[in-house]
């Protein structure tokens, strides 16, 4: 699929909310699909057992296990990176 979109939309998806950077190593909550830094979420997770985003529970007692790399997103962020000033950019999902 190609969409076109601006950069803006597209980089509330692929920015964390727990470091306000690009991802790093795109890692997804299993429950609800939203995506941090491995390093973010695991660290968040230790203290709380809620999504930052949309705090759903991620799982009462094991939530490291409930979440997965993303590479699709990962992906998408090294492609979009480099142009992240171009303003609009065409990217196949
Ligand atoms: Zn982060
Ligand atoms: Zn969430």
């Amino acid at each position: 699929m190609l969409r076109s979109m601006k950069l803006q939309d597209l980089n509330a998806h692929i920015m964390c909310v727990l470091c306000g950077g690009y991802l790093v190593d795109a890692t997804t909550i299993v429950e609800c699909l939203h995506s941090f830094c491995r390093s973010c979420i695991v660290k968040y997770l230790q203290t709380s057992y809620h999504c930052p985003v949309c705090d759903v529970e991620v799982h009462k007692t094991k939530p490291l296990l409930h979440i997965r790399p993303d590479r699709t997103l990962q992906d998408i962020v090294f492609k979009l990176v480099p142009g992240l000033y171009q303003g609009m950019l065409c990217v196949e999902f």
